[in-house]
């Protein structure tokens, strides 16, 4: 297994390369019994059996470096210096070599990567991503401009190289954002849009709808949550923050009814035709926050059996949460990316009517110090308790991006220690 990488230290991305790899796994099963021990008992992370290239969604920014040539790769964390990135080691191989083509295409064609200071230039970021299991390759070249000279040539130039990609996406991003990609897009060849397949479902995925990162473990991810949740088909099942509807879909077949919702309208519409395309009827989707969703329902009295929740890194709010306590389900199944947050939000719904029965680390990101959960809370008893504050910044501390919310291990452990010290 390759474990070394050379542009480790300035790329940032992965904090655990050189380590071998049940380590990696030792150190997170430890942050995660710090972070959530005061839970209940943490069981044992699962992990990769080959923890390499399981990236299925490569990101690339492309510049020029002091000397002028063309180079592209990631952002220098917490900068905005480009990494020249030859070979990474979780990335899909097969959407690197697609990039590293990209790149040796750009000088015959004349293109000129996009430079965000002075507006000139064209090509701005590529992102390429795959379906594992059905082979669909989506390639989408974000510009910093609206015209693409020669597009179609460097397009068919592409294809000629790659024919293995089944769609090419021109977006357009001339904005001054760290966003990679911009509001408007072109389909330049193919459907813009691929498939992929999850727990026995088929999922269109659009180049801005949200799909996890590691098909391998999703699917490991996925079964522990349907597992935890217990369906016997008589559920109505809520599936929050559900993206392109994974969740659902697969909760659906054992369920009575479910609703997803979801904030982007591109995931939303991508969900329902999913739901189409798989034959499910029993499966709804509604655009928005689901915080705001959640409060219409708990006013209009709404029943539900097991809410799903997946939120991104920032976690829940108090909308969300306080309306969970009021509908008051039998059971929650909270998927989580980091459990900074996820301490957080479990801090407030074990103090307004639940307890945490099981919670299963799953490894979606070996060389990183980042770590999927899946925790399990079910109803304590009757409702009709006075709800307790929430305290947004508990156990957590912002990024350097908005909305970053990153580990805060020192935090997390002073608070395990007071309420030890209490007991
Ligand atoms: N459950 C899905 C998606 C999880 S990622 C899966 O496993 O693939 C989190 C999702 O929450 C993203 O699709 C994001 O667009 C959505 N989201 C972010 N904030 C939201 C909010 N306030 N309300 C509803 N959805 C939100």
């Amino acid at each position: 297994m390759p474990n070394v990488c050379v542009v480790s230290k300035k790329c940032g991305g992965c904090q655990y390369t050189g380590i071998p790899y049940p380590e990696q796994l030792a150190e997170k099963q430890k942050r995660e019994e710090i972070l959530l021990g005061r839970f209940g008992k943490v069981e044992r992370i699962i992990g990769m059996k080959y923890p390499c290239f399981y990236r299925n969604k490569v990101n690339s920014a492309f510049g020029k470096d002091k000397k002028g040539s063309i180079i592209c790769g990631t952002y220098q964390m917490g900068t905005h210096y480009i990494v020249q990135v030859d070979k990474c080691l979780i990335e899909d191989e097969k959407c690197q070599q697609i990039i590293r083509s990209i790149k040796s295409l750009l000088k015959g064609f004349k293109m000129e990567p996009f430079n965000e200071d002075t507006g000139k230039g064209l090509l701005r970021y590529v992102l390429v991503r795959r379906g594992i299991k059905t082979g669909e390759i989506m390639v989408v070249l974000v510009l910093g401009t609206h015209i693409f000279p020669s597009g179609n040539n460097f397009v068919k130039e592409l294809l000629k190289l790659h024919p293995e990609i089944t769609t090419v996406v021109v977006n357009i991003n001339d904005k001054k954002t760290s966003m990679v990609l911009g509001e408007k897009e072109k389909i330049s060849y193919g459907k813009g849009y691929i498939y992929d397949e999850l727990c026995g479902c088929r999922f269109r995925i659009s180049p801005s709808s949200f799909y996890q990162i590691n098909p391998v473990q999703t699917e490991v991810l996925y079964n522990k949550a349907i597992e935890f949740a217990g369906l016997s088909g008589k559920e109505k099942v809520i599936d929050a923050y559900c993206g392109i509807g994974t969740i659902g879909m697969v909760a659906a077949k054992k369920a009575k009814t479910v609703i997803g919702i979801e904030l982007n309208g591109d995931a939303v519409r991508d969900a329902r035709i999913n739901a189409k395309e798989n034959k499910i009827e029993n499966i709804e989707f509604f655009r928005g926050d689901a915080g705001d969703f959640m409060v219409k329902m708990a006013a209009e009295h709404a029943k539900a059996d097991v809410v799903f929740m997946d939120p991104p890194r920032a976690g829940s709010d108090e909308a969300f949460l306080s309306s969970v306590a009021t509908l008051a389900p039998e059971k929650v199944v909270y998927v989580s990316c980091n459990p900074a947050t996820l301490a957080r939000d479990l801090e407030y719904i074990t103090e307004n009517g639940y307890e945490v029965k099981k919670i299963q680390p799953v490894d979606m990101f070996p060389f990183t110090e980042h770590c999927e959960t899946v925790v399990l809370l079910v109803k304590k008893g009757k409702k009709g308790f006075d709800k307790k504050p929430f305290d947004k910044n508990q156990n957590v501390k912002k990024g350097r991006k908005n909305g970053d919310y990153r580990f805060d291990d020192r935090r997390g452990v002073n608070a395990y220690r007071l309420r030890r010290e209490k007991k």
